[in-house]
């Protein structure tokens, strides 16, 4: 039997040597393999769980003890938090004050988009992450750290966050599988905030059985939080092998009675004919399995963009208003009074897609288009919820593509903002209505990078999702 210590060695010899990709912003070796012993140490007493020294790697919007927590901005470079998120605290290490922690061993701080903003991974202060499956195309984002590292074996599993995408596109993007969890299922105690009302935190992983051990532990009620839901989840594995119709016979298909919702504007005008074509087979493969595929409509899909790009920088241009220059990170050196001050440290700390988003956030909310814009946007919203609710009255489970195609090559989009905005289409709504959705490799395109599918679920059904991703995985 391997010890913890050797596995966490044998990531961080890989990490050290798989630098290319810029998958990581902070590792500290040392204090891993300090974890590792102590997880060997609880195994040796028997009181290990089945993730007690596992390796795993943070998504930086995370603070973290012991390593730097900067969300890939300058504005917090240096940036070291005195607490945990409790992300990091239900995974790490169990102590008197946190008899809870799972026992993981962290490797370090996976690079991002600057404050989870952006669709590739090229707004990070700190460079781009190459994808594993070439280097010359995104990873996605803004998990792409993340999801970079556990592509290329630089961590067995990662934890990532998802506003409007960013766990399951660049799962996608990087062949792997991710899930965004209902709103409130895990606490965001901890979790550098972006838009606090879509922010939701959750695994990625190489497979659905990985992604359902670790969201059972991630999840909890928080105090801390006050959006976290009131239980503290289950365990999802219990789900993947269970036949979806409950009482049917092992001997019974196991999707049999599970009805597939496809959404008709999830494939219309903008979809790659190579993705279109992987969703299509994986819809056969399910049918296979004993699921039955239907037709629905989300109407208001196209308009998931404009109203996600008016609410998100609303609520960003709200949160990022704490780095000043006076409380946290970046503050700049010569200013001649206190606004001076501000105004040198944020110009000067933020990169130009945070800035942008500022200043659309603080335009919409502004005295006199507060109602056209953000109050309209809140209304669209509530449809957008609704009409998922409408077509879950004739399916279970929805499936559709993640993006409109696989991974771009660097600096393809990155001039052009409503370009990169477009490519969250089918992802945004599941935030918007705070559903679960996930992200599973369905294929590969000619020129070989991972295609992925989407599962979305109603609410609290994330084990369902994983389930019918086990299956079809
Ligand atoms: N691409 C989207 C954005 O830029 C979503 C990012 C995310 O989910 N954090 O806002």
């Amino acid at each position: 039997q391997v010890s913890s210590v050797e596995l966490t060695q044998y990531f961080l010899d890989r990490i050290a040597a798989g630098e290319v990709f810029n998958a990581y912003l902070d590792v500290n070796p040392d204090l891993s393999l300090v974890q590792a012993a102590q997880a060997d140490a609880l195994r040796a007493t028997g009181k290990a769980g089945k993730l007690t020294g596992i390796p795993i790697a943070h998504k930086d919007v995370f603070v973290t003890r012991g390593w730097k927590s900067t969300a890939a901005s300058k504005m917090l470079e240096n940036y070291q938090s005195p607490f945990d998120a409790t992300v990091v605290s239900n995974l790490g290490m169990p102590d008197e004050a946190n008899s809870h922690g799972a026992g993981m061993v962290c490797l370090g701080k996976t690079n991002m988009d600057e404050f989870a903003m952006g669709s590739s991974n090229e707004n990070s202060a700190y460079g781009p992450v190459l994808n594993p499956w070439n280097t010359d195309y995104v990873a996605g984002g803004s998990s792409g750290g993340s999801a970079a590292a556990v592509a290329a074996g630089l961590a067995p599993i990662a934890t990532g966050t998802d506003t409007g995408g960013s766990i399951r596109q660049p799962a996608a993007f990087c062949g792997l599988t991710g899930i965004k969890p209902s709103y409130g299922r895990v606490s965001r105690y901890g979790m550098i905030a972006y838009a606090s009302s879509l922010d939701q935190a959750g695994p990625m992983g190489k497979s659905a059985e990985d992604c359902a051990l670790l969201l059972s532990a991630m999840s909890s009620h928080d105090p801390r939080d006050s959006t976290s839901l009131a239980d503290s989840g289950e365990d999802y594995s219990r789900y993947l092998n269970q036949p979806w119709r409950e009482g049917n016979s092992n001997s019974a298909k196991p999707l049999e009675g599970l009805r597939i919702g496809m959404p008709k504007e999830f494939f219309a005008e903008g979809l790659s004919e190579e993705v279109a074509k992987s969703v299509h087979a994986a819809a056969k493969l399910l049918e296979g399995l004993g699921a039955q595929i239907v037709e629905v409509s989300l109407p208001k899909t196209k308009l998931s963009i404009p109203v996600y790009y008016v609410l998100a920088p609303a609520e960003a241009s709200s949160n990022l208003s704490r780095f000043d220059g006076v409380r946290y990170g970046y503050r700049a050196n010569e200013y001649r009074d206190l606004n001076d001050m501000y105004k040198k440290s944020r110009t000067e700390g933020f990169g130009a897609e945070v800035k942008r988003r500022i200043l659309i956030g603080t335009y919409v909310l502004s005295h006199g288009y507060y109602d056209a814009y953000y109050l309209q946007a809140q209304k669209i919203r509530r449809i957008i919820a609704a009409d998922f609710q409408t077509a879950f009255q004739n399916c279970d489970v929805i499936l559709g593509p993640v993006a409109p195609d696989v991974a771009w090559r660097l600096g393809d989009k990155s001039k052009d903002p409503l370009q990169m905005y477009l490519e969250d289409i089918y992802t945004l709504s599941a935030n918007l209505a705070g559903l679960p959705a996930m992200s599973a490799p369905c294929g590969f395109n000619s020129k070989n990078l991972p295609i992925g599918m989407q599962l979305i679920g109603n609410y609290f059904s994330e084990g369902k999702l994983l389930q019918v991703a086990h299956q079809y995985q």
